[in-house]
């Protein structure tokens, strides 16, 4: 793959990787990189480099960098084979899938992109898990090489993205509002149950609940900025949320009167007490408080939720199947993905369509659109009158 960037006055420079998956610039004889007027030649220069760069294969200097991959594998996994069952099907695959590949390939001509054709053949025939466990054999062979330890090959030719065919994730518990009533009428603490209520009406982590302070709600537009949240383990407020960033987020009805319920008749602190790790001083106050007013960690709602589950006999969930909850109710519900993605942080669309989960909703959908099909009247017949034409003989 070879791509470019542009400089401010216009110009551009091509960059590639070498097998190894490095990103290197195209330089000229001296060593200094070169700029092209137009984009079209920088990517032209970019991908020559590439090509030739792996017609030269990794010639790295390290001696012993040219064992077969055999060789290696039987210095440094033959004894380990024999210990337990994990190790047992490690051999099966080593002499099934990978002996067979790269048993006679030195160390240092096994390319990065040779391993990535590899894996999509593998993926043609196997499991995306089992492709995976397959790989990672290698993988760990091939750092243990560059292990200071054996010194025997500089780098690894195996990148972050190497083409692993995607593991499917499992549907994950969610909380629905048949959970909620479920912790109510068992008598999960109030306070408690505030936080968790809030947590699926609203979509906010746990710990994104717990540290949220009175400023953050705006009360004119019905959004919420969510930045504070509780560092777990750890009474403290960190100004980003646990993907490391801020976000504004919608809050729902349900969600606002929540908010209203638990600040109703409290006479606010300015401060909330605990310690911010940015330093900054707080003049505001935490929203969810205990009913004696100590701080709500997401640990403590998680035991309180387990033991109202044991005592009325249920399956509990986790605090975090409430924030799952309110993506599956969002996007069942008809929410715009992008909408669903903004508003609860998630990283990109795949993880919001990972909400998309076996529902029963989606199924009633499904049978009701089934259902329309077939009571739908047969179409009329189509009356088209074509043009009358003939053919030159
Ligand atoms: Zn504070």
């Amino acid at each position: 793959m070879a791509w470019t960037t542009k400089n401010t006055k216009g110009e551009f420079r091509a960059l590639y990787r070498d097998p190894a998956g490095k990103a290197l610039t195209v330089k000229d004889s001296n060593g200094d990189t070169v700029y092209y007027p137009g984009k079209r030649a920088a990517m032209a220069a970019g991908r020559d480099a590439e090509s030739t760069a792996r017609r030269k294969a990794p010639q790295r200097t390290t001696t012993g960098g040219d064992i077969p991959w055999g060789d290696w594998w039987d210095q440094i996994g033959g004894n380990r084979h024999k210990t337990s069952d994990g190790d047992a099907n490690e051999k099966i695959v080593v002499e099934k899938h990978i002996r067979p590949t790269w048993g006679t390939t030195p160390l240092n001509r096994i390319t990065n992109h040779d391993i990535k054709e590899w894996i999509k053949e593998l993926a043609l025939k196997h499991s995306p898990k089992y492709v995976e466990y397959i790989y990672y054999i290698l993988k760990v062979s091939l750092d243990l090489a560059v292990d200071e330890k054996y010194g025997v090959l500089d780098a690894t030719p195996c990148t972050a993205k190497m083409g692993l065919p995607k593991i499917v994730k499992k549907a994950m518990p969610y909380i629905t509002d048949a959970d909620i009533e479920l912790y109510r009428v068992h008598g999960l603490r109030k306070d408690y149950l505030a936080v968790l209520e809030f947590a699926y009406q609203s979509g906010m982590r746990p710990s994104e609940v717990c540290g949220l302070h009175t400023e953050a709600i705006n009360w004119d537009t019905g959004w919420c900025y969510v930045a504070n949240s509780l560092v777990p383990g750890m009474m403290a407020i960190r100004p980003f949320t646990k993907n490391g960033g801020t976000r504004p987020a919608p809050l729902i009805d349900q969600a606002l009167k929540l908010v209203v319920a638990a600040l109703d008749g409290r006479e606010l602190r300015n401060g909330c007490g605990l310690e911010h790790l940015d330093g900054k001083p707080c003049a505001d106050d935490l929203i969810f408080r205990t009913v004696r007013g100590a701080p709500i960690t997401p640990r403590n709602l998680a035991q309180a939720m387990r033991n109202v589950a044991k005592k009325g006999g249920f399956k509990g969930k986790s605090p975090y199947a409430a924030r799952r909850g309110a993506a599956t109710a969002a996007i069942v519900g008809g929410a715009p993905q992008l909408d669903v993605e903004k508003g609860l942080g998630h990283a990109n669309l795949d993880e919001t369509r990972g909400y998309h989960q076996m529902t029963p909703e989606v199924r009633n959908r499904l049978q009701t659109a089934r259902d329309a099909a077939s009571a739908a009247p047969a179409a009329p017949a189509l009356t088209i009158v074509r043009p009358n034409t003939t053919h030159a003989a």
